[in-house]
Protein backbone atom coordinates (compact mmCIF):
# COMPACT_ATOMS: atom_id res chain seq x y z
CA UNK A 1 0.00 0.00 0.00
CA UNK A 2 1.83 3.09 -1.38
CA UNK A 3 2.20 5.45 1.45
CA UNK A 4 0.54 8.15 -0.86
CA UNK A 5 -2.74 7.03 -0.83
CA UNK A 6 -2.57 6.69 2.83
CA UNK A 7 -1.69 10.43 3.26
CA UNK A 8 -3.76 11.42 1.29
CA UNK A 9 -7.23 9.44 1.63
CA UNK A 10 -9.40 8.20 4.96
CA UNK A 11 -9.35 4.17 4.17
CA UNK A 12 -12.65 2.10 4.60
CA UNK A 13 -12.29 -0.38 7.69
CA UNK A 14 -12.85 -3.17 5.05
CA UNK A 15 -9.74 -2.10 2.96
CA UNK A 16 -7.74 -1.64 6.06
CA UNK A 17 -8.72 -5.13 7.28
CA UNK A 18 -7.64 -6.40 3.83
CA UNK A 19 -4.31 -4.98 3.88
CA UNK A 20 -3.63 -5.84 7.64
CA UNK A 21 -4.52 -9.55 6.23
CA UNK A 22 -1.91 -9.02 3.58
CA UNK A 23 0.59 -8.11 6.07
CA UNK A 24 -0.15 -10.89 8.65
CA UNK A 25 0.35 -13.51 5.51
CA UNK A 26 3.63 -11.98 4.62
CA UNK A 27 5.15 -11.78 8.20
CA UNK A 28 4.84 -15.24 8.48
CA UNK A 29 4.92 -16.90 5.60
CA UNK A 30 7.11 -14.40 3.25
CA UNK A 31 6.58 -14.78 -0.35
CA UNK A 32 5.01 -17.81 -2.17
CA UNK A 33 6.15 -19.67 0.48
CA UNK A 34 2.66 -21.55 1.17
CA UNK A 35 0.93 -21.26 4.18
CA UNK A 36 2.27 -21.02 7.92
CA UNK A 37 1.23 -20.85 11.20
CA UNK A 38 0.67 -16.87 12.52
CA UNK A 39 3.09 -17.98 15.86
CA UNK A 40 1.99 -14.18 17.83
CA UNK A 41 -1.42 -12.20 17.43
CA UNK A 42 -1.58 -9.86 15.06
CA UNK A 43 -2.62 -7.66 18.10
CA UNK A 44 0.42 -7.87 19.84
CA UNK A 45 2.61 -7.96 16.38
CA UNK A 46 0.79 -4.23 15.75
CA UNK A 47 2.13 -3.22 19.34
CA UNK A 48 4.57 -0.41 19.41
CA UNK A 49 8.62 -2.13 20.27
CA UNK A 50 8.56 -0.93 23.91
CA UNK A 51 5.52 -2.29 24.47
CA UNK A 52 6.35 -5.77 23.31
CA UNK A 53 5.22 -5.65 19.29
CA UNK A 54 7.24 -5.49 16.41
CA UNK A 55 6.10 -1.63 15.49
CA UNK A 56 3.62 -2.80 12.78
CA UNK A 57 0.81 -0.75 14.16
CA UNK A 58 -3.16 -0.60 12.79
CA UNK A 59 -2.75 0.38 9.43
CA UNK A 60 -6.16 2.41 10.11
CA UNK A 61 -4.06 4.52 12.88
CA UNK A 62 -0.84 4.91 10.28
CA UNK A 63 -3.44 6.27 8.02
CA UNK A 64 -5.01 8.71 10.70
CA UNK A 65 -0.94 9.66 11.44
CA UNK A 66 -0.44 10.62 8.03
CA UNK A 67 -3.42 12.67 7.53
CA UNK A 68 -2.61 14.48 10.10
CA UNK A 69 0.58 15.91 8.45
CA UNK A 70 -1.96 18.01 6.30
CA UNK A 71 -3.31 19.83 9.48
CA UNK A 72 0.59 20.47 10.15
CA UNK A 73 1.91 21.78 7.30
CA UNK A 74 -1.66 23.79 6.36
CA UNK A 75 -0.65 26.77 8.69
CA UNK A 76 2.90 26.14 7.93
CA UNK A 77 2.32 27.04 3.95
CA UNK A 78 0.41 29.78 3.59
CA UNK A 79 2.06 30.86 0.44
CA UNK A 80 0.89 27.50 -1.38
CA UNK A 81 -1.51 26.78 -3.99
CA UNK A 82 -3.15 23.86 -2.08
CA UNK A 83 -3.19 26.30 0.97
CA UNK A 84 -4.91 28.55 -0.99
CA UNK A 85 -7.74 26.18 -2.39
CA UNK A 86 -8.65 24.41 1.01
CA UNK A 87 -9.21 27.86 2.48
CA UNK A 88 -11.25 29.36 -0.19
CA UNK A 89 -13.17 25.84 0.21
CA UNK A 90 -13.56 26.13 3.55
CA UNK A 91 -12.65 29.23 5.25
CA UNK A 92 -10.48 29.48 8.30
CA UNK A 93 -10.69 28.01 11.27
CA UNK A 94 -11.91 30.37 14.69
CA UNK A 95 -8.10 29.77 15.98
CA UNK A 96 -6.66 31.47 13.10
CA UNK A 97 -4.28 28.80 11.98
CA UNK A 98 -6.05 25.82 10.73
CA UNK A 99 -8.49 25.51 7.83
CA UNK A 100 -12.00 25.43 9.20
CA UNK A 101 -12.49 21.79 10.23
CA UNK A 102 -16.17 21.63 10.20
CA UNK A 103 -16.76 19.98 6.70
CA UNK A 104 -20.11 19.58 5.87
CA UNK A 105 -20.40 18.29 2.30
CA UNK A 106 -21.67 14.51 2.34
CA UNK A 107 -19.57 13.85 -0.61
CA UNK A 108 -16.11 12.36 -0.45
CA UNK A 109 -13.41 15.30 -0.18
CA UNK A 110 -10.33 14.13 1.35
CA UNK A 111 -10.20 17.25 3.37
CA UNK A 112 -13.21 15.83 5.04
CA UNK A 113 -11.40 12.58 6.18
CA UNK A 114 -7.88 15.21 7.16
CA UNK A 115 -10.37 17.31 8.91
CA UNK A 116 -11.87 14.16 10.94
CA UNK A 117 -8.05 14.28 12.60
CA UNK A 118 -8.26 17.62 13.95
CA UNK A 119 -9.43 16.48 17.45
CA UNK A 120 -6.88 14.42 17.82
CA UNK A 121 -3.83 15.92 16.09
CA UNK A 122 -4.91 19.38 18.35
CA UNK A 123 -4.50 17.49 21.98
CA UNK A 124 -0.38 17.39 20.83
CA UNK A 125 -0.15 20.73 19.10
CA UNK A 126 0.82 24.12 21.39
CA UNK A 127 1.44 27.55 21.08
CA UNK A 128 4.72 28.84 22.04
CA UNK A 129 4.44 32.61 22.28
CA UNK A 130 6.69 35.22 20.42
CA UNK A 131 4.43 38.58 20.01
CA UNK A 132 1.13 37.44 20.80
CA UNK A 133 -0.90 38.34 17.73
CA UNK A 134 -2.08 34.61 16.57
CA UNK A 135 -2.89 33.34 20.22
CA UNK A 136 -5.76 33.08 21.63
CA UNK A 137 -4.89 34.38 25.31
CA UNK A 138 -8.19 32.36 27.02
CA UNK A 139 -8.88 29.47 24.25
CA UNK A 140 -5.57 28.41 22.92
CA UNK A 141 -3.36 25.95 24.68
CA UNK A 142 0.31 27.78 25.57
CA UNK A 143 0.47 28.10 29.26
CA UNK A 144 0.09 25.06 31.43
CA UNK A 145 -1.48 22.11 30.58
CA UNK A 146 -5.41 23.50 29.48
CA UNK A 147 -5.87 26.53 27.91
CA UNK A 148 -6.38 28.94 30.41
CA UNK A 149 -10.06 29.62 29.64
CA UNK A 150 -10.42 25.86 31.00
CA UNK A 151 -7.58 26.69 34.29
CA UNK A 152 -9.59 30.05 35.12
CA UNK A 153 -13.49 29.13 34.32
CA UNK A 154 -14.70 31.54 36.47
CA UNK A 155 -12.94 34.68 34.69
CA UNK A 156 -13.02 33.05 31.27
CA UNK A 157 -17.37 33.36 32.16
CA UNK A 158 -16.83 37.45 32.35
CA UNK A 159 -14.96 38.18 30.13
CA UNK A 160 -15.92 40.39 26.76
CA UNK A 161 -14.17 38.99 23.90
CA UNK A 162 -13.29 35.00 24.28
CA UNK A 163 -11.04 35.02 21.57
CA UNK A 164 -8.82 37.92 21.94
CA UNK A 165 -5.28 37.25 21.39
CA UNK A 166 -2.46 37.59 23.89
CA UNK A 167 -1.04 41.16 22.21
CA UNK A 168 -4.11 42.76 22.99
CA UNK A 169 -3.86 42.01 26.82
CA UNK A 170 -0.05 42.71 27.51
CA UNK A 171 1.14 45.11 27.38
CA UNK A 172 4.25 45.99 24.83
CA UNK A 173 6.74 46.16 27.66
CA UNK A 174 7.97 44.14 30.59
CA UNK A 175 6.62 44.48 33.43
CA UNK A 176 3.67 44.06 31.02
CA UNK A 177 0.35 45.81 32.25
CA UNK A 178 -2.26 43.50 31.73
CA UNK A 179 -5.56 44.93 29.81
CA UNK A 180 -8.34 42.10 30.81
CA UNK A 181 -11.87 43.35 29.41
CA UNK A 182 -14.11 41.98 32.04
CA UNK A 183 -17.57 42.39 31.48
CA UNK A 184 -18.25 43.96 35.11
CA UNK A 185 -16.76 43.92 38.49
CA UNK A 186 -15.08 40.93 39.37
CA UNK A 187 -16.73 39.07 42.37
CA UNK A 188 -14.41 37.67 45.41
CA UNK A 189 -13.48 34.33 43.51
CA UNK A 190 -12.98 35.55 40.46
CA UNK A 191 -10.66 38.03 42.20
CA UNK A 192 -9.26 35.19 43.81
CA UNK A 193 -8.62 33.56 40.59
CA UNK A 194 -7.36 36.39 39.26
CA UNK A 195 -4.71 36.48 41.83
CA UNK A 196 -3.95 32.80 41.17
CA UNK A 197 -3.92 33.65 37.45
CA UNK A 198 -1.17 36.94 37.86
CA UNK A 199 1.03 34.66 39.84
CA UNK A 200 1.25 31.96 37.19
CA UNK A 201 2.08 34.21 34.76
CA UNK A 202 4.59 36.23 36.70
CA UNK A 203 7.30 34.27 35.12
CA UNK A 204 6.36 34.96 31.90
CA UNK A 205 9.03 35.70 29.14
CA UNK A 206 7.99 36.87 25.81
CA UNK A 207 10.21 38.11 22.63
CA UNK A 208 8.24 40.70 20.79
CA UNK A 209 10.70 40.10 17.83
CA UNK A 210 9.53 36.76 16.79
CA UNK A 211 6.43 35.55 15.39
CA UNK A 212 3.89 33.29 17.05
CA UNK A 213 4.52 29.75 16.35
CA UNK A 214 2.65 26.27 16.96
CA UNK A 215 4.64 23.65 18.11
CA UNK A 216 4.48 19.44 18.36
CA UNK A 217 4.84 18.39 22.10
CA UNK A 218 5.36 14.65 21.35
CA UNK A 219 9.09 15.95 19.52
CA UNK A 220 11.87 17.31 21.37
CA UNK A 221 12.31 19.52 18.42
CA UNK A 222 8.94 20.46 18.43
CA UNK A 223 8.37 19.30 14.89
CA UNK A 224 5.41 16.82 13.45
CA UNK A 225 6.34 13.42 12.84
CA UNK A 226 4.02 11.47 11.43
CA UNK A 227 5.82 8.43 13.44
CA UNK A 228 5.28 10.26 16.92
CA UNK A 229 2.05 11.05 16.25
CA UNK A 230 1.09 7.62 15.23
CA UNK A 231 3.06 6.05 18.37
CA UNK A 232 0.72 8.50 20.00
CA UNK A 233 -2.21 6.83 18.51
CA UNK A 234 -1.29 3.63 18.92
CA UNK A 235 -0.05 4.08 23.02
CA UNK A 236 -3.79 5.20 23.61
CA UNK A 237 -5.42 2.02 23.27
CA UNK A 238 -5.10 -0.33 26.01
CA UNK A 239 -2.73 -1.34 28.72
CA UNK A 240 0.38 -3.00 27.79
CA UNK A 241 1.82 -6.10 30.15
CA UNK A 242 5.62 -5.64 30.68
CA UNK A 243 8.34 -7.13 28.11
CA UNK A 244 11.51 -7.49 28.09
CA UNK A 245 12.08 -5.09 25.24
CA UNK A 246 15.79 -4.03 25.94
CA UNK A 247 16.96 -7.39 26.24
CA UNK A 248 15.60 -8.49 22.95
CA UNK A 249 16.08 -5.06 20.34
CA UNK A 250 18.22 -3.42 22.10
CA UNK A 251 21.01 -6.51 22.22
CA UNK A 252 23.87 -6.32 19.21
CA UNK A 253 22.92 -10.08 17.49
CA UNK A 254 21.30 -10.01 14.25
CA UNK A 255 18.11 -9.46 13.45
CA UNK A 256 17.84 -12.91 12.63
CA UNK A 257 18.42 -13.57 16.35
CA UNK A 258 16.44 -10.75 17.81
CA UNK A 259 12.92 -11.96 16.49
CA UNK A 260 13.93 -15.67 17.35
CA UNK A 261 14.25 -14.32 21.20
CA UNK A 262 11.22 -12.40 20.52
CA UNK A 263 8.83 -15.41 20.31
CA UNK A 264 11.13 -17.06 22.69
CA UNK A 265 10.14 -14.13 25.07
CA UNK A 266 6.46 -14.51 24.14
CA UNK A 267 6.49 -18.35 24.59
CA UNK A 268 5.42 -19.08 20.85
CA UNK A 269 8.61 -20.13 19.57
CA UNK A 270 8.08 -23.94 18.00
CA UNK A 271 8.74 -26.53 20.65
CA UNK A 272 6.97 -29.39 20.26
CA UNK A 273 4.18 -28.79 22.63
CA UNK A 274 2.63 -25.91 21.57
CA UNK A 275 3.71 -27.20 18.00
CA UNK A 276 1.59 -31.09 18.85
CA UNK A 277 -1.32 -28.05 19.85
CA UNK A 278 -0.95 -26.70 16.64
CA UNK A 279 -0.62 -30.28 14.52
CA UNK A 280 -2.99 -32.20 16.57
CA UNK A 281 -3.32 -35.01 14.01
CA UNK A 282 0.65 -35.18 14.15
CA UNK A 283 2.03 -38.12 15.62
CA UNK A 284 4.76 -35.74 17.40
CA UNK A 285 6.76 -36.42 21.14
CA UNK A 286 5.98 -33.34 23.22
CA UNK A 287 6.74 -35.22 26.38
CA UNK A 288 10.39 -35.58 25.69
CA UNK A 289 12.76 -33.28 25.52
CA UNK A 290 15.82 -34.14 22.76
CA UNK A 291 18.14 -32.37 25.43
CA UNK A 292 17.43 -34.52 28.43
CA UNK A 293 15.30 -37.36 27.43
CA UNK A 294 13.69 -36.82 30.10
CA UNK A 295 10.91 -34.20 30.71
CA UNK A 296 8.37 -32.69 28.29
CA UNK A 297 9.44 -30.05 25.83
CA UNK A 298 8.17 -26.47 26.16
CA UNK A 299 9.68 -22.98 25.68
CA UNK A 300 10.35 -22.59 29.75
CA UNK A 301 11.77 -26.57 30.31
CA UNK A 302 14.31 -26.14 26.62
CA UNK A 303 15.35 -22.42 27.69
CA UNK A 304 15.75 -22.61 31.12
CA UNK A 305 15.12 -25.75 33.05
CA UNK A 306 16.07 -28.95 31.22
CA UNK A 307 18.81 -30.13 33.27
CA UNK A 308 21.46 -29.48 30.18
CA UNK A 309 20.43 -25.60 30.02
CA UNK A 310 20.61 -25.24 33.31
CA UNK A 311 24.19 -26.37 32.92
CA UNK A 312 25.48 -23.29 30.36
CA UNK A 313 23.18 -20.83 32.52
CA UNK A 314 25.07 -22.05 35.98
CA UNK A 315 28.73 -22.31 33.70
CA UNK A 316 27.59 -18.33 32.71
CA UNK A 317 27.13 -17.34 36.11
CA UNK A 318 29.92 -18.56 37.09
CA UNK A 319 32.03 -16.67 34.39
CA UNK A 320 30.29 -13.78 36.13
CA UNK A 321 31.32 -14.96 39.26
CA UNK A 322 27.64 -14.76 40.34
CA UNK A 323 24.99 -17.26 42.66
CA UNK A 324 21.78 -18.13 40.33
CA UNK A 325 18.31 -19.09 41.46
CA UNK A 326 16.70 -20.02 38.24
CA UNK A 327 13.61 -17.59 37.88
CA UNK A 328 10.11 -19.08 36.88
CA UNK A 329 10.10 -18.10 33.35
CA UNK A 330 11.98 -17.65 30.11
CA UNK A 331 10.68 -14.30 30.13
CA UNK A 332 10.98 -13.70 34.05
CA UNK A 333 14.79 -14.30 33.07
CA UNK A 334 14.88 -11.88 29.85
CA UNK A 335 13.20 -9.53 32.06
CA UNK A 336 15.86 -9.43 35.26
CA UNK A 337 18.34 -7.00 34.99
CA UNK A 338 21.71 -8.55 35.83
CA UNK A 339 24.88 -6.48 36.83
CA UNK A 340 27.03 -9.34 36.92
CA UNK A 341 29.00 -8.04 33.98
CA UNK A 342 29.17 -4.05 35.13
CA UNK A 343 26.62 -1.23 34.67
CA UNK A 344 28.36 -0.28 31.88
CA UNK A 345 27.23 -0.11 27.76
CA UNK A 346 29.62 -2.61 27.58
CA UNK A 347 28.89 -4.74 30.23
CA UNK A 348 25.15 -4.84 29.38
CA UNK A 349 25.72 -5.44 25.93
CA UNK A 350 27.70 -8.37 26.53
CA UNK A 351 25.78 -9.94 29.28
CA UNK A 352 22.44 -9.39 27.08
CA UNK A 353 24.93 -11.01 23.60
CA UNK A 354 26.03 -13.58 26.40
CA UNK A 355 22.43 -14.76 27.58
CA UNK A 356 21.23 -14.63 24.03
CA UNK A 357 23.92 -16.25 22.43
CA UNK A 358 22.76 -19.28 24.83
CA UNK A 359 19.62 -19.85 23.75
CA UNK A 360 20.54 -19.62 20.11
CA UNK A 361 22.56 -22.26 20.96
CA UNK A 362 20.40 -24.24 22.80
CA UNK A 363 18.26 -24.14 19.93
CA UNK A 364 20.61 -24.98 17.09
CA UNK A 365 21.33 -28.12 19.21
CA UNK A 366 17.54 -29.29 20.17
CA UNK A 367 17.30 -28.59 15.71
CA UNK A 368 20.68 -30.93 15.50
CA UNK A 369 19.16 -33.57 17.02
CA UNK A 370 15.43 -33.65 15.98
CA UNK A 371 16.45 -33.38 11.81
ZN1 LIG B 1 15.24 -31.27 28.79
Amino acid sequence: MPCYFLSLFKIPASVAAKIERLQRDFLWSGVGEGKRDHLVSWDVVCKPKANGGLGFGKIALRNVALLGKWLWRYPREGSTLWHKVILSIYGSHSNGWDANTIVRWSHRCPWKAIAQVFQEFSKFTRFVVGDGERIRFWEDLWWGDQPLGSQYPRLFRVVTDKNIPISSILGSTHPFSWNFNFRRNLSDPEIEEFECLMRSLDCLHVSFSIPDARSWSLSSSGLFTVKSFFLALSHCSGSHPVFPTKCVWKSQVPFKVKSFVWLVAYKKENTNDLLQLRRPYKALSPDICKLCMRNGESVDHLFLHCPLTMGLWHRLFQLAKMDWVPPRSISDMLSINYNDFGLSERGIVLWQAACIALIWVVWRERNARIF
